[in-house]
């Protein structure tokens, strides 16, 4: 089974996310629990809670179909105490908001060194972070995103994610999201049936398919290599259709979220009826 869905609006009424999901096809979808350009956020209340568990049971989202993303400000590798511990407990919130809403997997960008520390301590502030993370939580999954590597993000490549979860304890509560614009953007090509599966191959090797909770389905703007985040509707950048039709029809893509993140929201109706249109058999 494929859930394909999108990065629904959850703006002021948590309770809609699995509606505007809904609304537009999807069989999975993703959210900010809190507005993500701020650090403080209201705690939910109890209705706020059971709304939203209810309307994910109506549409049938179950907690495999749901992946939450962690607001933009936190940097779990920040160079500087304050800072770092300021996104620590951020993050701690996080989960603690994935828990209480019920969702299972929170999706997060590694975190930056700013230029003003090395990548490998970077990379270890990361991991303690997420044992941090683990250590005040339970049930909920912590899944790295990897990035195109724009600025001094980390985890642009395979072998730095590897280095973090091999840092990382109980590594049953830690997985990976691979988004295609940023993974071609860090220089994997995937535009061929061969390059993506040579790819994929490399990401089992270096990381573990096992680890993968998740995809984001996002074409680029920016080129291969570029290092630079710019997404596309599917089949309108420089990926093109070829690696969605490939995942689309490759098991190891069956039951985890399958999000797009697609610019132009008006688009997701219609972007989610052609993937699930590139299923062989749905022809
Ligand atoms: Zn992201
Ligand atoms: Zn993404």
């Amino acid at each position: 089974m494929k859930y394909v869905g999108a990065h629904v609006s959850a703006a002021g009424v948590i309770g809609n996310a699995p509606l505007n999901a809904a609304a537009i096809g999807a069989r999975a979808f993703a959210l900010f629990t809190r507005n993500q350009r701020q650090w403080t956020a209201k705690p939910f209340t109890e209705e706020e809670i059971a709304t939203f568990r209810n309307h994910c049971r109506e549409k049938g989202f179950s907690r495999g179909q749901i992946l939450a993303h962690d607001g933009y400000l936190i940097n779990l590798g920040h160079p500087e105490a304050e800072a770092l511990a300021k996104s620590r407990a951020a993050f701690l919130t996080e989960i603690r908001r994935c828990e209480a809403l019920g969702i299972a997997l929170l999706n997060f960008h590694p975190g930056s060194h700013l230029r003003l520390i090395s990548e490998e301590e970077c990379l270890a502030r990361i991991a303690e972070s997420i044992r941090i993370a683990h250590a005040g939580t339970e049930g909920v999954t912590t899944v790295i995103e990897n990035t195109a590597g724009q600025g001094s993000n980390l985890g642009f490549r395979f072998e730095q994610i590897a280095r973090i979860i091999e840092r990382v304890d109980d590594r049953n509560r830690v997985g990976v999201c691979l988004d295609t614009a940023h993974t071609f953007a860090a220089g994997y090509d995937l535009r061929t049936p061969e390059s993506l599966a040579a790819t994929l191959e490399e990401f089992d090797r270096i990381v573990g398919l096992g680890y993968l909770c998740g995809v984001h389905l996002n074409d680029s703007k920016a080129a291969l290599g570029s290092r630079v985040d710019r997404h596309a509707p599917i089949g309108k950048g420089q990926i093109g259709l070829e690696p969605f039709r490939f995942i689309m029809n490759d098991s190891r893509f069956d039951g985890i979220p399958l999000i797009l993140e697609t610019p132009e929201s008006e688009r997701w109706a219609e972007e989610i009826s052609l993937l699930y249109d590139l299923m062989e058999e749905n022809r």
